[in-house]
Order: structure tokens, then sequence, then C-alpha cells
């Protein structure tokens, strides 16, 4: 592949979605024939355990323009997200998940936006069609959470689908933190960005790769990776409770003194206990968290690694 004639670069991470990849890869094409500039696809597999990796080396083979790289195991979609960063030679990469949620043919809107020298795009979802209430209200709340804790403004309804301008990419490139956020990176790093919006539909076939427990993961990477609040909260919280107690044991001691029967007895002592006990595993609880995270980001292990890639010219031959 000539590389200096790439313009655009498409990425897409890609976890077992045999049923949808074909349909994907055709939509995708046709966007790509209809740029103002030739561009490749540049197709992560991020440890599929379907026949997503063989689906995607036969694109591979039918044109020069797609090219593919293996994660060893599964990493994560935010992980793979950055793989495709780091192997993206095209001036502007779009980033659009592989389910087709976020429709292709909105490309060609980001990339007129761009054109306007707008160096991040983001596509902003108007409406999001067959996702369950609870995602909904759960992705709202998040917004509204992470925008308050953290001096980011990440807009409300953006996802992973979006367009850099190769500066952005670059400024991204030196960012290799373990428990990475993308959509607040990429607004972090700065630079002029605006806003496209589009209709989010439902995934074409499949599940979501996002269970529970790893959009609390995802969550709490957000608000950890940007803001020292949580922390702050157990001073508040202990401020607040020395506090009370201050009130309360003159108040208590007078009323004794008056001879007054009221605030005595285990209940009181139990539930006071209990209260500032609990009050205090929490803190540590959160200390704990950021400190398992400091401890993850001080080991400095490689973000993935790779099994194999096909269509780069030096190793076309591996695998
Ligand atoms: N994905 C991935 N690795 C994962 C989970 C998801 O590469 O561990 C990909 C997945 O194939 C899809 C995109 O990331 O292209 C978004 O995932 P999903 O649709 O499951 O998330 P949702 O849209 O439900 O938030
Ligand atoms: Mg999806």
């Amino acid at each position: 592949m000539v590389d200096q004639l790439i313009k655009y670069s498409i990425i897409a991470p890609v976890y077992n979605e045999e049923e949808t990849l074909t349909e994907f890869y055709n939509r995708v094409l046709s966007v790509m024939d209809s740029l103002d500039g030739l561009s490749e696809l540049l197709l992560i597999d991020d440890g599929s355990t379907d026949a997503s990796l063989d689906l995607m080396r036969g694109f591979q083979q039918q044109t020069s323009l797609v090219r593919v790289i293996s994660f060893s195991r599964n990493f994560g979609h935010q992980v793979a997200i950055t793989a495709g960063i780091d192997y993206a030679i095209g001036d502007a990469v779009i980033v659009i998940d592989a389910d087709l949620q976020d429709p292709p043919e909105v490309i060609p809107e980001l990339v007129a936006q761009w054109q306007e020298g707008f160096e991040l795009v983001l596509a902003v979802r108007s409406m999001r069609k067959g996702e369950s209430w609870f995602k909904r209200t759960t992705a709202s709340f998040f917004y509204r959470l992470i925008n308050k804790l953290t001096d980011l403004h990440i807009p409300k309804d953006s996802g992973d689908f979006r367009l850099m301008d190769r500066k952005v990419v670059e400024a991204l490139r030196e960012v290799r933190e373990q428990h990475r956020f993308m959509r607040g990176l990429s607004v972090w790093v700065g630079f002029r960005h605006t806003q496209v919006e589009y209709v989010r539909n439902e995934r074409f076939a499949g599940i979501s790769k996002y269970p529970l427990k790893r959009m609390l993961n995802f969550a709490t990477d957000g608000i950890t990776s940007f803001s020292h609040v949580p922390l702050q909260l157990a001073m508040s919280m202990g401020f607040i409770f020395a506090g009370i107690a201050l009130l309360g044991i003159p108040a208590i001691i007078t009323l004794r003194f008056s001879g007054s029967r009221e605030f005595f007895g285990q209940a009181t002592t139990l539930v006071s206990v209990l209260l500032l006990g609990g009050v205090q595993l929490i803190c540590l609880g959160i200390v704990g968290e950021y400190l398992g995270r400091i401890y993850n980001e001080v080991r400095r292990r490689p973000l993935y690694l790779i099994s194999g890639q096909w269509g780069f010219d030096s190793d076309d031959q591996k695998n």
C-alpha cells in the first residue's frame, strides 16, 4: 500500500461480530469510495473467539485498503481503539463501532466538518434506537456525573464515533495510561472541536459486549482518570461526621446533667459505631481503588499484545 496517499483511516474495534462484519464491510467500503481521497479500513480484532478474524482476513485479501491487527486475547474496546490510533496512517482518523450502531454513512458529514478546519469532530447521538431504558438512563446519569466531577466537557451522548485530525492522533499516541477512557482523553488533549448529530441505530446483530460489570468498570475508569473528587469525598465526610460529633457530645452531656433519660442505651452506640465504621470502610475502599490504579500504571505493562497482522508491507508474510 502506498502509505502517503492514504487520506482517511477508518478504524473499527471488533469483538465477536461475525454476524455484522460482512454488512459493515460492504457499507464502509461504499462510503470509502465516496470520499474525496484514498481511505483505508483498519480492523482491530480484540481477541474474537468466533469467525470474525477469518472474515476480516478475507476482506484483507480482497483489497489492499484493508489492514487487520489481531490481539493475542481480549484487551477491551478502549485498548483496541488505541491500537487503531497507533497504526492508522491517514490525515484524518475515524473511529467507528463494528456493530453498525454508528452508521458509516455519517462519515462524510464528519469529513465535511474536518475540511472546515475542525480537528476533532464528535458524532453525537440525537436519538438512541433499540437501547434499553436502563442503558439510556445510566448513560445519561454517567455523563452528568463525569461533567460535574471533572474539568472536561464531554458532550452527553457522544460515544467513540468521531473523526480526529492527525494532530489529535499524534497527541493521543503520547498518552499511554493503562485505564483508558478514550472519550475523555480525546477531549482532554484539546484542539478545535465540533459536533455532528446522528441517529444511533440498533445493533445490526449480536449482543452488546458491555454487560453491567464492564459498564461499571468503564464508568469508574472515566471518573478516576480525570477526577480526584472521590478521594476528597473521604475528607468531606470526615468533617461532616466530626462536626456532628462535636455538636452531639456537649448536647448529650448537657442532657445528662439536666437529668434527661434520653440518648442512652446500646442502640445509639451501635448505630453510631456502624455508621462511622461504614464510612471509614467506604473511604478506605476509595483510597484502595486509586492505589490499585497507581499500581497498574507503575508496572508499565504493554497495553496490548499482537498475535498477527495482515496488510502491513513488511510483515505480509507473517502468520
Ligand atoms: N468491542 C471490543 N472489545 C470488547 C468489547 C467490544 O473491541 O471487549 C467492540 C465491539 O465489537 C463493537 C464496539 O467495541 O464494535 C462497541 O461494543 P458494543 O457494541 O458491545 O458496546 P455498546 O454499543 O453496547 O456500548
Ligand atoms: Mg454497540
